[in-house]
């Protein structure tokens, strides 16, 4: 009998069979897990276009974020988890419902096992957007399998502080590998491109939460981004933040931010001269504004 294959797929390397017994940091079963899928009209206009993008919510995550709003699937194994035998039937299913892509919401720890769907769905669906909706704690090496199956990345930067990363996520080295990650992104589909109709086609945005009181220090990954790509990306400025989960641990962001704060950063993102992507108000989920 072939030896089984340990996990260190994304830079945790946990060396996990990820079995019950031999969890790995993200618990993450080997297979395929999904929570939900659905068509969601809370992304950027570009994503969720007129009728919506088809997303795919997988469970548990490489990040620990004390604040997710998706605790109940990111971070606990006893969630729903519908082991996912037909992804394909799945995806079908939205594409019945005439989205604008399909979604892939926290990936990361099932990319070896999504390639072969992504294969036989880029088969029969070749001008469908596939897109990679993740945190940027990711290996380079194993984002390199995903060239040619990913049309759109839309990767995090969360933090850059190393102990801010620490603290709230609970990760090692984030600043760092979310800049290889977004560089490998980048290279492999360049900036977001749109159709006639201002849908995403292809390409890479990166997204920035704003914390309250700039905890996350936005200002200095907006320095990288624009030193990095200048207005060879789109940038989506976040400013959707409540506290939740375990955020009343922490006193300092158990609240929501404040329309002083998010401007502030928006005005450096302006100064720096980013024409490309979306802010919103602070405190809004749903709301877009596509021009700054
Ligand atoms: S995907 Fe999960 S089990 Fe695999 S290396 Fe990353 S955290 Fe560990």
């Amino acid at each position: 009998m072939g030896q089984k294959k340990l996990c260190n797929i994304c830079p945790h390397e946990c060396d996990s069979a990820r079995t019950l017994e031999n969890q790995g940091f993200c618990k993450a079963p080997d297979e395929l897990c999904v929570s939900d899928y659905m068509c969601h009209w809370g992304e950027e206009p570009a994503i969720t276009g007129k009728n919506g993008s088809g997303t795919v919510f997988f469970t548990m995550c490489n990040m620990l974020c004390v604040y997710c709003q998706n605790y109940p699937i990111s971070q606990s194994r006893d969630t729903i988890c519908q082991v996912a035998i037909d992804v394909l039937a799945m995806f079908g299913s939205l594409l019945e419902k005439s989205v604008h892509n399909i979604n892939l919401v926290s990936p990361t720890p099932y990319t070896l096992h999504l390639i072969p769907v992504l294969k036989e769905f880029k088969t029969s669906n070749p001008l469908t957007p596939v897109i990679w909706n993740s945190n940027a704690y990711e290996k380079v090496e194993t984002l390199r399998l995903l060239e040619g199956l990913v049309d759109i990345y839309l990767p995090d930067f969360r933090y850059w502080d190393e102990e801010t990363a620490m603290k709230y996520s609970h990760i090692p080295y984030y600043p760092k590998t979310a800049q290889k990650t977004i560089i490998e992104m980048h290279r492999q589909t360049g900036n977001l491109v749109l159709n006639d109709d201002g849908i995403a086609i292809f390409g890479t945005m990166v997204r920035l939460l704003v914390l309250p009181d700039n905890i996350n220090r936005v200002d200095m990954i907006l320095r990288w981004l624009w030193e990095t790509f200048e207005n060879d990306i789109h940038i989506s400025l976040m400013g959707q933040y409540f506290p939740t989960y375990r955020a009343n641990d922490y006193p300092e962001i158990d609240r929501c931010i404040t329309q002083q704060e998010y401007d502030y950063l928006k005005g450096v993102m302006l100064a720096l001269g980013f024409e490309n992507g979306y802010t919103q108000r602070a405190g809004s989920s749903s709301e877009w504004t596509p021009d700054f």
